[in-house]
């Protein structure tokens, strides 16, 4: 298991015998030893689960992650094996998609630049801070309606935006669906990247997509740094492509790429968007929840897949 919030920790501990993957100094010793013995798996998707270590965990049936991605943890392999995985997208979608309307108001209205602004003095010495750009009336774009996408788009159209989308197939609502990531970027003023990361969508934010979004454009990253062409995001703050980006995800985290740090139209974020107290808790509680119902013999509450009656 992986380490969780303190409540739902005292809950595993109450309730199971904790065998501690994210103690053990020979992780993979650890398995040979205990694998065989788990009957489930408490992680979250930043923490990689594969072939390699579901050979030894030869009689787990479900594995409960208390994040929402989870491209690190293989789905294919678990679903081949009949093993069941829960997440909490549902827990989070509140806080993540207020962390986007907080970036993009925060491009659009220059929160940092102005901030400073008042803050060295130059108000009272160079006037007035140059006029900013409002949202109403505005196209927003999201990349990925999902869970979180329709919450940012609930948001979005209260505030008087346009909604625009794309996926990889259409939803049923009133929204404009584009069939190419790069239309979409075309039609939107602002470009909200809310997909899950892994191979299908590496690098996918990219130099034709950025040119697309335009000069007075806003991009906002809550998905995963692995998304974006870091390289070509970096060139097109520099040059100007684009306006401005609110970034919570880079690609090398927790360290990211100082030239995309350092731009002064960069809006920045520690992959924070759920990082409420509030959040946390019921993300953990979600986990453990979902693991109480494999283990009373319940429905999950939140499965990421269904599986078939072949593999179950
Ligand atoms: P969902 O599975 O509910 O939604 C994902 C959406 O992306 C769906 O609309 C899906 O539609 C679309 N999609 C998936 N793959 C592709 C693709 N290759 N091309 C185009 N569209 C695609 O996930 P959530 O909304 O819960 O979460 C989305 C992501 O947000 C997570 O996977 C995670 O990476 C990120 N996240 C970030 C957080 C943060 O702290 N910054 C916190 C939580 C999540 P379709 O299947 O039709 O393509």
């Amino acid at each position: 298991m992986w380490p969780t919030r303190p409540n739902a920790m005292a809950q595993l501990e109450r309730l199971y015998q904790l065998r501690r993957y994210d103690e053990a100094e020979d992780k993979m010793a650890f398995l040979t030893k205990y694998g065989p013995s788990c009957l489930a798996v408490a992680t979250n998707g930043h923490v990689e689960l594969s072939e390699k270590h579901l050979q030894h965990l030869s009689s787990i049936g479900i594995v409960s992650s208390s994040s929402a991605g989870f491209e690190k943890i293989d789905t294919k392999a678990l679903q081949s094996r009949g093993i069941l995985l829960t997440n909490t997208s549902i827990a989070l979608r509140d806080d993540v998609a207020d962390a986007v309307i907080m970036l993009t108001l925060a491009c659009r209205r220059q929160l940092v630049a102005a901030h400073n602004y008042v803050q060295m003095a130059d108000w009272g010495v160079k006037g007035m801070y140059p006029l900013t750009s409002g949202l109403r009336g505005k196209r927003a774009g999201i990349f990925g309606l999902g869970s979180i996408g329709q919450a940012i788009a609930d948001r979005y159209s209260v505030m008087g935006l346009e909604i625009g989308y794309h996926s990889r197939t259409p939803k049923a609502n009133n929204y404009t669906y584009f069939s190419s990531l790069k239309e979409l970027s075309m039609w939107s003023d602002i470009l909200v990247a809310v997909v899950p990361g892994g191979a299908e969508t590496k690098g996918v934010i990219d130099h034709d997509v950025l040119r697309a979004l335009g000069q007075s454009g806003t991009f906002i990253n809550v998905s995963r740094g692995s998304v974006v062409n870091e390289t070509a995001l970096i060139t097109a703050l520099e040059k100007g492509w684009i306006a401005n980006a609110g970034l919570d995800v880079f690609w090398d985290e927790p360290t990211p790429n100082p030239r995309l740090t350092g731009a002064p139209n960069v809006t920045l974020y520690p992959h924070h968007a759920s990082g409420t107290a509030e959040t946390r808790d019921a993300m953990a509680q979600l986990m453990v929840d979902n693991l109480k119902a494999f283990f009373n013999g319940e429905k999950v509450l939140t499965p990421v897949y269904e599986l078939t009656e072949a593999v179950k």
